[in-house]
């Protein structure tokens, strides 16, 4: 029995089996690819507002 998956990273299909090693990447590239956005996601600190003085919260609710 052989179940095909796609590629997370480029949509290819890859052929679930011992061969792919790569899997359920079609090559080591996307797999790369793949494992670097997951690093690059974990290294994005969400900056909330860097701390400007000069500019107060464009959303004040007493503005209007
Ligand atoms: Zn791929």
């Amino acid at each position: 029995m052989t179940s095909v998956v796609n590629c997370p990273t480029c949509g290819k299909k890859v052929v679930w089996e011992p061969q792919a090693k790569f899997r359920p990447f079609c090559s080591e590239r996307c797999k790369q690819i793949d494992m670097g956005a997951w690093a690059a996601e974990k290294y994005t600190i969400p900056a909330e507002s860097p701390e400007d003085p000069s500019q107060e919260s464009p959303l004040d609710p007493t503005q209007r």
